[in-house]
């Protein structure tokens, strides 16, 4: 077992990476939490497979396990879901002895983290990663939410977990398109962060993309600790952290345009070659890197141009509803060189135009 500590003073918190680790999870939590009870909350795709596993490693170790089920994908990150988790919380007799455990996709975190965060103003939570997105991104960090009409994650918090749990085993299970999603943010902590392990992928993609376990639960740690150190750096998002948003300003009105037929990763990685057009045309970005960045992209099976073209002015609606768009001017994080990055707040709405029409088919 791989562990990794993400460093936040008194409210730090452990990261488990192994095999076999969802009959553990009773063990794992009680020395930390000691809950008198605990809601396993699950989509139906995912609960199906393991809650059973992870309902009887909490009675196990003599802790009353109920179990919450929503249907799977995006829609049910809304405040509807939302409320009828809290219905179901106060049927229950939750009170704050009670642990949340997000047993899923990203989609499960950021619901029950966001639950987690405003029931009874705050509950101890942690989170069972199910997808590879989850593993290694949306698991750790504490960014808790549900989308709002207009516009994805608007309405959240910020609620860390007290354990994360990653059971590398789950993604034997997990759709390939959703594997290959859950890429496109490992080449994104690669890009911005971390030149080695971004040639570290190049020369293991395809024990990655045959599911090696080891190399899998490697790249699941290294993914973690980049991302603990920049939470620890700046966990509210007043500086650093926002470069974890590179391929996220075009990504996220891709996503939402395409009304989720693109996952947020094939989004995330359609976001960074575009992203890459304006680092290129502006002179910031040697255009062989960016190259690089888009065989990267295409070889872990991921999509460096639209699969059918979306309306461009939608999408700039989009970009202008979204969390980085700031006081009139859009964010983006432009690669300066691979393991490099920077923030930038004065694009253009023609530039980001020109970066859209860059990856239209
Ligand atoms: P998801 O949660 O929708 O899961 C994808 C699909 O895989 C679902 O149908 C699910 O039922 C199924 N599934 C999950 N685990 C499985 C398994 N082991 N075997 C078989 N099927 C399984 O999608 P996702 O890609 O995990 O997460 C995307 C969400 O995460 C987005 O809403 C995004 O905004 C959010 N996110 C949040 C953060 C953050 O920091 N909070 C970071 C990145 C992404």
């Amino acid at each position: 077992m791989l562990t990794l500590d993400v460093k936040l003073g008194d409210r730090s918190y452990p990261v488990f990476v192994g095999s076999g680790l969802l009959s553990g999870v009773g063990g794992l939590l009680g020395p930390r939490l000691e809950p008198t009870s605990a809601v396993v909350i699950s989509d139906h795709t995912v609960a199906g497979l393991y809650a059973k596993r992870v309902v009887n490693s909490l009675a196990a170790a003599g802790c009353k396990a109920a179990l919450l089920e929503v249907a799977p994908g995006e829609s049910s990150k809304s405040l509807a879901v939302a409320g009828q988790l809290y219905d179901q919380l106060s049927a229950l007799g939750v009170d704050r002895q009670s642990a949340i455990i997000a047993l899923g996709g990203g989609v499960v975190g950021d619901l029950s983290g966001f639950v987690a965060a405003t029931w009874l103003r705050g509950l101890p939570f942690v989170q069972v990663p199910t997808t590879l997105e989850a593993d290694i991104d949306a698991s750790v960090g504490g960014k808790t939410a549900v989308n709002h009409p207009t516009g994805k994650n608007l309405i959240g918090a910020f609620h860390q977990p007290r354990l994360v749990l990653i059971d590398v085993e789950c993604l034997r299970t997990l759709d390939k398109r959703d594997l290959h999603a859950g890429l496109a943010e490992s080449i994104k902590h690669a890009a911005i962060r971390d030149a080695g392990f971004f040639a570290w992928h190049r020369e293991r993609a395809d024990l990655i993309l045959g599911g090696d376990e080891d190399v899998l639960a490697e790249l699941i740690q290294r993914n973690c600790q980049i991302k603990a150190d920049v939470v620890a750096a700046d966990e509210r998002e007043v500086g650093l952290r926002a470069i974890l948003n590179y391929g996220h300003t075009i990504g996220h009105a891709i996503e939402a345009e395409s009304q989720f037929g693109l996952r947020h990763g094939e989004s995330v990685a359609l976001g960074m070659v575009a992203a890459n057009h304006i680092a290129t045309e502006r002179g910031l970005l040697d255009p062989d890197q960016a190259s690089q960045i888009r065989e990267l992209i295409e070889r872990l099976r991921l999509p460096a141009r639209l699969p059918h073209r979306l309306d461009a002015n939608a999408l700039g609606r989009r970009m202008r509803h979204d969390k980085k768009f700031v006081a009139g001017r859009m964010r983006f994080v432009l690669v300066d060189r691979i393991g490099q990055a920077r923030i930038v707040d004065d694009v253009a709405n023609a530039e980001a135009a020109d970066a859209v029409a860059a990856i239209q088919p």
